[in-house]
């Protein structure tokens, strides 16, 4: 990381975070090891860019609770899955990333009316 004279803590830790949630999906999902497969290698990178180009830099709340849907509609679905499978997950594999995650996913408290879930033309959903 040259050039660049700030950093951003925040970012660097969803960065990470966002990285590690797409690997464990993808190696759950997808069975590869250690390399991503073309389609999540290009919604990580996607991810990355999102996120560089992030507008609350220092500030920046996590993905889920951030105001600025910066996502393009078909990515944020996926990412949004990444993160529903790969979240608790997390607490595992990486459990300072996770918890500071749930931590400031927590901040604004969001209204209590509970949202639709969403049901997809043909969810196949194991039920859990
Ligand atoms: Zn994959």
């Amino acid at each position: 990381m040259a050039g660049s004279g700030k950093t951003n803590r925040g970012l660097e830790r969803e960065r990470r975070t966002v990285a590690a949630m797409i690997r464990i999906y993808c190696r759950d999902r997808h069975r590869t090891r250690g390399e991503l497969c073309a389609e999540c290698r290009r919604l990580h990178d996607y991810a990355m860019g999102r996120l560089d180009r992030c507008p609350f830099g220092e500030d920046k709340p996590t993905c889920a609770q951030c105001p600025v849907h910066c996502y393009q509609p078909a990515l944020r679905e996926r990412i949004r899955e990444v993160m529903r499978y790969a979240g608790p997950r997390m607490l595992w594999r990486h459990p300072w990333l996770a918890i500071c995650h749930l931590l400031e996913g927590r901040k604004p408290a969001p209204s209590s009316v509970p949202r639709k879930r969403q049901v997809a033309s043909s969810e196949a959903d194991r039920s859990e």
